[in-house]
């Protein structure tokens, strides 16, 4: 096996081979670009040494020959005394992660060399810089220094000299700092720094194998489930030198505008620096259009070869430049990462000029990206408004949320009652502040990151969440956040807080609506001549993706205005209509007369009372959705949860009683909230168990659909009503159901004179279901996966409890990268999905197939649900967008 690649025997699609950072700078060699000559070794090579702690056998021997060929090239040695080449250490995995070992650079340098490369630069100082550099980097990420001991001192040397930079060191206070330096790696490591510039080279290529297995990047792999066995390239490069004096530098840049998408010229140049200078902040960079007058023709060149990478990747482009005494070097180019609207607006521009076409423009944007752009925001930057900005956290959940600060749950409540919008402000949150966070137009924490309980939490909820803004001290027992500067928030300020930057304000920030929501909403049109370059291009991005796209997109939805907000996102029918928001409000004492009744006229006369306000709704959801499907799930939630809080009520009688006025109806009442009291209510009397068991109820539910239908009918309209039963675990009680529900709609037909094809389904939310669906498919005509209720009893995760109680737990342990309830679980739920929409199909062909959970809207589970062959997915409202964008990417 061959285990080192030159980079002119590479490509961008070795990345696996190569890391990231290999293939693309074999990529530029061979595009003829000026890149410095050098090698990279595999990520095989890695994993063969993270298997056996041993490099492959023959590895020490293909490194050198390829050094020789390297040195021959060059006309000089690695660390050659007179004239040392000196070459950089990279690591490159094919996915950049964090947590992986840094980049050395100047590797070849030693006490010797390092008066080599002053004569033949002309330049001490420079030698001595870069030597510094070398010993500090090495001791950081070889020897495992604390980076703090070489920062302090070179800190300390600065402050001696009464320099206000780097720069203002010369050639004498450089060559002292080596050796405190070399004083802090004997101090620390007991041992000299290597003078041996291949042991040098040897060790840190090691390291950066190593680095693969350190704690932070295992961690990471984890939550992103990249997988452990990849392994790292290590990349050898010779260095090219951008601290040689003014007319040297080095840069960032990239091809177009990662912000906003614009085409232009955009980033940033450092004179006289090397390496992580320009992005370490350590001297004021300049932006990179004034190179132009600095150094034209590295300018022009530099512009030339963005446009060739631009075309060549067909996409927008970061670089890493160097210029060393005016000649220009190239060190590292990738597909750039960009912000939402940046991505929309880009692939738009990429279909316009011919470099990609629409399937390609769906694959640069995600459904999160569109997400996010439908998020509230808040209106200008932190200078236009004029409110000042008191933090900086983690930006956890995104939207803007504006409200007053309150420090504990109870409150948080309390004041939402009142009517107030508040900002629950904790160190950090826990299981019992939920109803607070619930409460809370948005939550701030001062502790923990992205996978902490509030981030988590907020996630799920769709609440505005920052997290870990470190820098605000929260005092719970004073009620109040102090913030740097002398600023207190007391309880009852006005906090506005970014869920999208991080960024926390003291006052209210104005909030706008986002202009893509506005567009959806068809309040603005993509169309108008004033019309925002984004909504043009979300607009064009939806055709494309609406074009491609085999999945239906249809919305959860129990109301006429949901339904005609739905239809406005672009939904094609109702996959879910829940009907026990149907039986609250007034309407809560017929059911609990139902619920009551001994006699079997009491319990018709509570049905007879709810039959025409069940029509009523359906009729007009029917009319809103007309020509288009609607599907009614039959009563799904145990009763009590209809009756009220036995505590409460328990309470009540009791004083009643202790005053001898007990009332009869609520003894009756808590007699019945005591019958049907269970301890599992998820698993108890609830979807088409009650319809089994509560003579009556469904059929009536049944009749209020075919009436209602047959309303629309003779008024002309066209409803498609579909029948959905709900927590089926065997063919049986289908049976049962669909015989009674069958009736009801030929009797319902005659009355009226009319053929109402309506059709029955079920929910497919049991395993049991999921593992018989061919026999249940003989009795329905559709399948919905429920995946909520398929999650919870797969995994056996009570919902409820454990997103608050231990997922937290289980996402920073890696066991899980997302909440199975968020991305459906591909390996277990999923291929339960997978196994029963196969065998459905078997039994009856033409059975539609879709899902209603809250997966519907998430994109990964939405490219599942693709590729396993279901015909739509349903989901709230506002997720529609995204579901029908990541419908056309998972077909693009
Ligand atoms: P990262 O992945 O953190 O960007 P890099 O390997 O790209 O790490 O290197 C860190 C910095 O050092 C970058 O600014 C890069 O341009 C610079 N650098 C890397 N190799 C060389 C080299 N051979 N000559 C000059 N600068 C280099
Ligand atoms: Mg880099
Ligand atoms: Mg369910």
């Amino acid at each position: 096996r061959k285990f080192v690649y030159d980079f002119s025997e590479g490509n961008k699609d070795l990345k696996d081979l190569l890391g990231g950072k290999g293939a693309n700078l074999a990529e530029m060699t061979n595009l003829g670009l000026p890149v410095p000559p050098g090698f990279t070794i595999t990520t095989e090579a890695c994993k063969v040494y993270l298997a056996s702690g041993e490099a492959p056998a023959d590895l020490r021997d293909e490194v050198s020959a390829h050094l020789e060929a390297l040195e021959t090239r060059m006309g000089k040695t690695l660390g050659q005394s007179d004239d040392p080449l000196l070459v950089s250490v990279r690591s490159g995995a094919k996915f950049s992660m964090p947590g992986m070992m840094d980049t050395v650079l100047n590797i070849g340098l030693s006490d010797e060399s390092v008066q080599g490369l002053a004569k033949q630069a002309g330049d001490e100082r420079f030698a001595w810089d870069s030597y510094r550099r070398l010993i500090q980097m090495f001791g950081d990420t070889v020897l495992g220094i604390d980076g703090e001991l070489f920062a302090d001192a070179l800190e300390e040397a600065k402050r001696a000299k009464g320099a206000a930079t780097d720069v203002d060191l010369c050639a004498e206070d450089l060559r002292v700092l080596v050796e405190q330096f070399k004083d802090i790696v004997r101090g620390e490591t007991g041992r000299d720094f290597p003078q041996d510039p291949r042991e040098q080279m040897d060790l840190a290529v090691r390291a950066v194998f190593d680095s693969w297995n350190g704690e932070r990047a295992k961690l990471y792999r984890r939550q992103e489930r990249i997988p452990h066995d990849l392994g790292t390239a290590v990349n050898i490069c010779s260095m090219v030198f951008g601290n040689l004096g003014p007319d040297s530098g080095t840069g960032v840049a990239f091809t177009r505008d990662p912000a906003s998408g614009q085409q232009g010229v955009y980033g940033d140049y450092l004179q006289n620096a090397q390496g992580e200078d320009v992005v370490a902040g350590i001297r004021n960079t300049v932006p990179l259009a004034d190179l132009e007058a600095l150094d034209k023709t590295s300018y022009d060149q530099l512009m030339q070869i963005m446009e060739t990478l631009e075309t060549h990747y067909r996409d927008l482009c970061d670089i890493e430049f160097t210029i060393e005494r005016g000649k220009l070097w190239m060190l590292q180019t990738r597909v750039g990462k960009r912000t939402a609207a940046a991505a929309f607006r880009i692939a738009t521009q990429l279909v316009d000029q011919g470099l990609i076409d629409e399937a390609e423009a769906l694959q640069r944007v995600t459904g999160a990206q569109l997400a996010q752009l439908m998020f509230p925001r808040f209106d200008g930057n932190d200078a236009a408004t004029g409110i000042q900005r008191i933090g900086w956290g983690i930006a956890a959940s995104p939207g803007a949320a504006v409200g007053k600060a309150v420090f504990d749950s109870y409150t948080a409540i309390k004041w939402s009652r009142s009517g107030e919008k508040v900002i629950l402000i904790r160190r950090e949150t826990n299981p019992d502040d939920l109803d607070g966070m619930l409460a809370a137009e948005g939550i701030l924490t001062s502790r923990g990151g992205k996978t902490s309980h509030a981030a988590v939490v907020a996630r799920g909820m769709g609440k505005t969440c920052v997290c870990g803004a470190e820098e605000l001290e929260v005092d719970t027992k004073r009620r109040c956040l102090s913030a740097p500067g002398g600023v207190v928030v007391e309880e009852g300020d006005t906090v506005s807080i970014d869920g999208s930057t991080g960024k926390v304000y003291l006052g209210e920030v104005p909030v706008v609506p986002s202009p893509v929501v506005e567009y959806f909403e068809g309040r603005t049109h993509a169309g108008a001549d004033d019309a925002d370059e984004l909504v043009k291009a979300v607009h064009r991005m939806m055709a494309y993706a609406d074009r491609m796209r085999r999945l239906r997109v249809r919305a959860n939805a129990d109301n006429a205005e949901d339904a005609a907000r739905a239809r406005r996102f672009g939904a094609q029918g109702i996959g879910l209509c829940r009907t026990e928001h149907m039986f609250l409000g007034e309407r809560r004492e017929l059911v609990e007369r139902l619920i009551l009744a001994d006699a079997e006229d009491e319990r018709k006369t509570a049905l007879e009372a709810l039959l025409p306000l069940q029509k009523g709704d359906f009729v007009e959801l029917f009319e809103a959705m007309d020509g288009l499907p609607v599907t009614v799930r039959l009563l799904d939630p145990p009763l009590h949860e209809f009756l009220p809080d036995i505590t409460e009520l328990s309470v009540r009688v009791a004083l009643a009683e202790s005053r001898k006025d007990a009332n009869e109806n609520d003894l009756r009442l808590l007699q019945a909230v005591h019958r049907l009291h269970e301890q599992n209510p998820m698993l108890g009397l609830r979807g088409v168990r009650l319809g089994l068991v509560i003579p009556g109820l469904f059929t009536m539910q049944v009749r209020a659909i075919a009436e209602a239908a047959a309303d629309r009918l003779a008024a002309k309209g066209d409803p498609r009503a579909e029948i959905m039963i709900p927590l089926v675990g065997t063919v049986q009680e289908l049976e049962l159901v669909r015989e009674e529900a069958e009736e009801v709609i030929a009797a319902v037909e005659r009355e009226h004179g009319t053929e109402l094809k309506l059709s029955l389904g079920t929910m497919i939310e049991l395993p049991r279901a999921a593992l018989t669906a061919g026999q249940i498919a003989e009795c329905a005509d559709f399948f919905s996966f429920g995946t909520n209720d398929l999650t919870q009893t797969v995994w056996g995760f009570s919902r409820d409890d454990v997103e608050a109680s231990f997922f937290t737990a289980y996402l920073e342990k890696g066991i899980f990268g997302v909440s199975p309830f968020e991305t459906i679980d591909k390996d277990g739920v999923g291929a339960l999905v997978r196994d029963a929409a196969a065998a459905g199909r078997a039994t009856r062909p033409d059975l539609k197939l879709g899902v209603c959970g809250e997966h519907g809207g998430d994109p990964e589970s939405v490219h599942f649900f693709h590729e396993a062959g279901l015909d739509y997915v349903s989901c709230s409202p506002f997720r529609i967008p995204v579901a029908r964008l990541e419908a056309g990417r998972a077909a693009a």
